[in-house]
């Protein structure tokens, strides 16, 4: 019998022999006892098994793009509007790059664009702002 497995280690799958005691990571070479990994799949046929490796490995990928995504939208939604008013009295005259670091954010473009869109802030000079 096939099974497979993730290393608990490095979180990749990968296909092991129950008949074996213990086997390796092909990834990372963590030495495993194949009894004490949850199997998430067991056939008796090695290239199924190998299949549904790589479903768990797809399955793994999703989820960090997923994570990657969250974390976007935290960084996005960190500052309420009242933070980014008192940081914009503190900066008084500003480019967004000034703004973004002040935010610790990558860039804040759309950042600006939306404060002026809701009139918060005006272009005072040419790539500079300046809160209404
Ligand atoms: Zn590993």
């Amino acid at each position: 019998m096939f099974g497979a497995v993730v290393c608990p280690r490095c979180r990749k799958g990968f296909a092991v022999d129950l008949e074996h005691d213990t086997s390796s990571c092909p990834h990372c070479g963590r030495k495993v006892q194949t009894r004490r990994m949850k199997t998430y799949f067991t056939s008796a046929s090695a290239s199924l098994t190998a299949r549904a490796v790589g479903d768990l490995n797809r399955r793994e990928r999703d989820l960090r793009t997923f994570d990657g995504e969250v974390m976007t939208e935290k960084e996005r939604t960190s500052h309420s509007l009242k933070d980014v008013g008192s940081v914009l009295t503190e900066l008084g005259e500003f480019t967004p790059s000034e703004l973004a670091a002040r935010l610790e954010m990558k860039d804040a473009d759309e950042l600006v664009s939306r404060l002026l869109l809701t009139g918060s802030i005006y272009e005072s000079s040419l790539g500079r702002f300046r809160k209404t």
